[in-house]
Formats: structure tokens, C-alpha cells, sequence
């Protein structure tokens, strides 16, 4: 079965983008998804030759105003529980969020391989865009431009050796 990637991160950080960036066909069979969720946005990306499920959690964002069941819907928790490498996005240019560390704090306790990766670093010096999410416990932040494609590529190689 193919890798399952899954974008994780609050509204705004530019997951959608990234997830056009990484799919060539957007919305990848139905049929090549055995024993996952049918009800998400998923696309199929490939990096080389090696192919690879991506996943958007995007239109499963939180409707309420605080705690973890409510910042993480419950489909994006679903999602999360569904893939083998996950991708939170955080955004360099707006900086630390609350949610982030709530999101943080969830995803540190899945388990699994999780890649911090700042967004919209187009054009900004990686120490300074970097240093304040070293405080969500998750390692080295990846700096990345989804708009741009900054990063993205070896970003998802490195994911992809995790998964
Ligand atoms: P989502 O809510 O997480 O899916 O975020 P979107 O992908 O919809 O992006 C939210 C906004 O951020 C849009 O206006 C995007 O154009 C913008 N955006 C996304 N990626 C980048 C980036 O790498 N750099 C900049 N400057 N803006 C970005
Ligand atoms: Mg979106």
C-alpha cells in the first residue's frame, strides 16, 4: 500500500496548498484506498518514482473555541490515526499560535513520525522564522514555501523515508 501523508495544521497555514502543490491527479481513487476512510480529501503525489497518498484535513477544522477535541475535529483526528507520516504546518509569518501547542500536544502523544514544517518562509532567514516553534517539543522545524515550493521537495523525501 502506498504511504499515507496527512496535512495537518490550524486553518490558514496553507495546507491546501501545499496538497495542490504535491498532487498531480487532486482526488486520487476511491479504489486505491483499502481499509482507509473514504470521506477525505485525499490526492496521490509521487515523489521520484515512489507514489504516495497525500491527505488535506482541511475541510475538518475546528468549529469551537478551545480544547484539543474541539481544535482537532474529529476527522482530522481520524485522518491522523490513518497515516504513516504527518506534516503539521505551522505559519512563519503570522508566528506561534495557541492552537499550535494544543495541535502540538496531540500529535506528540499519536506517536507517529510528525514533521513541524513552517509555511510561507519564502524569503525569510531560517533562524528567525525557526526559533520559536523549537518551544512545541516537536525537533528541528523544516522551513518550506507551499506557494512558492521552497523545501518542499526534499521535505517530502525525508517524510517519506519516516513512513
Ligand atoms: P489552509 O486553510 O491551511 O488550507 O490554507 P490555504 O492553503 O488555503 O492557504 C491560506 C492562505 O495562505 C492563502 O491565501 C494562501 O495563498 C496563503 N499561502 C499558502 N502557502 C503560502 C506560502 O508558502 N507563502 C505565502 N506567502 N502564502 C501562502
Ligand atoms: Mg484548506
Amino acid at each position: 500500500m502506498k504511504p499515507v501523508i496527512t496535512l495537518v495544521g490550524r486553518p490558514n497555514v496553507g495546507k491546501s496548498t501545499l496538497f495542490n502543490r504535491l498532487t498531480r491527479s487532486r482526488d486520487a481513487l476511491v479504489a486505491d484506498l483499502p481499509g482507509l476512510t473514504r470521506d477525505r480529501h485525499y490526492g496521490e503525489g509521487r515523489a521520484g518514482s515512489r507514489p504516495y497518498l497525500v491527505v488535506d484535513t482541511g475541510g475538518f477544522e475546528p468549529v469551537a473555541k478551545e480544547g484539543i477535541l474541539y481544535e482537532m475535529a474529529r476527522q482530522t483526528r481520524q485522518a491522523v490515526e490513518e497515516s504513516d507520516v504527518i506534516i503539521f504546518l505551522v505559519d512563519g509569518r503570522l508566528g506561534l499560535a495557541p492552537q499550535d501547542a494544543a495541535i502540538a500536544s496531540y500529535l506528540r502523544k499519536t506517536g507517529r513520525p510528525v514533521f513541524l514544517v513552517v509555511n510561507k518562509a519564502e524569503g525569510m532567514r531560517y533562524g528567525a522564522v525557526a526559533a520559536e516553534f523549537y518551544e512545541l517539543g516537536l525537533g528541528d522545524p523544516r522551513a518550506i514555501s507551499s506557494a512558492h515550493g521552497d523545501g518542499v521537495t526534499e521535505l517530502i523525501e525525508e517524510a517519506l523515508e519516516k513512513a
